[in-house]
């Protein structure tokens, strides 16, 4: 029998599934629970509608089939093509959700040392369908006249990738839950109550509680706060990152999404550029301060030494961000966390979960639904890795 919804300020308000957090991830979860099940409730709590702080409208918006780890590569190839559609599918009232989808693909460029491991890791993209080409120096001069390759070994571009809008994502899949059923709750988790082995309800500031079957942390950089609450320990933190906005005074030719091995990546906007340099040196924290010495002193050099043309560039703009940075190996933790079977992690992205929130929604609504993957299988993105202590890493640029 379904939990009966009751309202009244302070008692029990019951649904089926628990969103914790609204940000691209959870709003995917709770578009793909309403679609393969419009009978499951689902109440999506976010403390923040406006989404000031959360790491999507954030995001650079990178969306790319460049990995090696085959979980990442099939989640890719899932969103991608999911984006592709997203204008319509999403769609509400007939208003399609424009997502601004830049489909002008990605470059992978290595130095000599680094050449093995970007075709063991093209080897891998084309065995699982990926439109890859492998670009000795001499053809990615011929590609890219301004790039200085003296350095480089080799380069993988991938014509199909690109980069979107992720504030236009999070309101579309938003939007669309709604549209199906789901339920938006602004408010904050606070708590959560245990029942046995099982979370029994969360515990909102405003005193409300919610008593479910099911419950997903989605909260991004602040899932580990989430998982405090079950004194759960996880490896997430959150990782300040910059993303810059920066011109150049001389003319380039039309580049796709650049990334190297030392983490410059970078993509056109507008009349410029944006993009940065991420550190995993960056000391974890809530923190959004803005160093200003930071593009001077890291990123405009890389810049400058990849393209001459930035010798003389600015940055108009730098917006900081938070990672929800696994510490442990880099990757999503998906699933039922340490033996709490009602209690699902999905976080630890660390970098790439605008991207694959289709993928990892839909995977999170299966195991919600059915108890298992039907679409991509992400056993080994689960928590018994941690238990296990094998970590699951991304090898070469991340
Ligand atoms: C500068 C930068 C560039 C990036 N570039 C890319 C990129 O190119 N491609 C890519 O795929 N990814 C990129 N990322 C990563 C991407 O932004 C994140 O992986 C993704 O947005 C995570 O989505 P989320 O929904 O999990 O988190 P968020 O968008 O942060 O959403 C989490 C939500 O949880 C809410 N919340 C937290 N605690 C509570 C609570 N107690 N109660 C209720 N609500 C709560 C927060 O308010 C927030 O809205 C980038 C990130 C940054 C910072």
């Amino acid at each position: 029998m379904r939990p009966v919804r009751r309202g009244t300020y302070g008692r029990p308000v019951n649904t089926d599934v628990v969103v914790i957090g609204g940000g691209a991830v959870g709003a995917a979860v709770a578009y793909f629970v309403k679609l393969l099940d419009p009978a499951t409730k689902v109440t999506v709590v976010e403390r923040d509608p406006t989404y000031a702080l959360a790491s999507t409208p954030r995001a650079s918006g990178g969306i790319r089939r460049l990995f090696s780890l085959p979980e990442n590569i099939e989640l890719s190839n899932f969103s991608i093509p999911f984006f592709d559609e997203f204008a319509k599918t999403m769609a509400v009232d007939g208003v399609p959700a424009d997502i601004g989808l830049k489909k002008h693909g990605y470059l992978f460029i290595v130095p000599p040392s680094d050449r093995d491991l970007l075709k063991r890791n093209f080897d891998t993209q084309q065995q699982l369908g990926c439109t890859v080409a492998w670009l000795e120096a001499d053809e990615l001069k011929h590609r890219f006249p301004s790039m200085n390759v003296t350095d480089l070994g080799a380069a993988v571009h991938s014509p199909e990738d690109g980069w979107l809008d992720p504030h236009s994502v999070l309101m579309g899949f938003r939007n669309k839950a709604k549209s199906l059923g789901a339920e938006y709750v602004a408010d904050e988790v606070v708590g959560l109550e245990r029942r046995g082995s099982s979370v029994a309800s969360a515990l909102l500031a405003s005193g409300e509680r919610i008593a479910a079957a099911q419950f997903v942390n989605a909260a991004g950089a602040w899932a580990k706060d989430i998982c405090a609450m079950v004194d759960l320990a996880v490896p997430i933190e959150p990782l300040r990152r910059y993303e810059h906005y920066f011109e150049s005074q001389e003319p380039i030719e039309p580049l796709p999404y650049v990334k190297d091995t030392a983490r410059l990546a970078f993509r056109p906007e507008g009349t410029g550029y944006s993009g940065g340099v991420p550190t995993l040196d960056e000391p974890r924290g809530y923190n959004f301060d803005v160093d200003r010495t930071y593009f001077d002193d890291v990123v405009w050099p890389a810049l400058a030494h990849r393209f001459p043309q930035f010798e003389r560039t600015r940055c108009t703009s730098t917006m900081p961000g938070l990672y929800d940075q696994n510490d442990f190996d880099g990757n999503v933790i998906i699933g039922p966390v340490a033996g709490i079977g009602n209690f699902h992690l999905l976080s630890g992205f660390s970098g790439h979960g605008l991207m694959h929130a289709p993928g990892c929604g839909r995977a999170m609504a299966e195991l919600l639904l059915t108890g298992g993957y039907r679409t991509i299988d992400l056993t080994r993105f689960g928590w018994q890795r941690l238990v296990d202590g094998t970590p699951l890493r991304e090898q070469g640029i991340i």
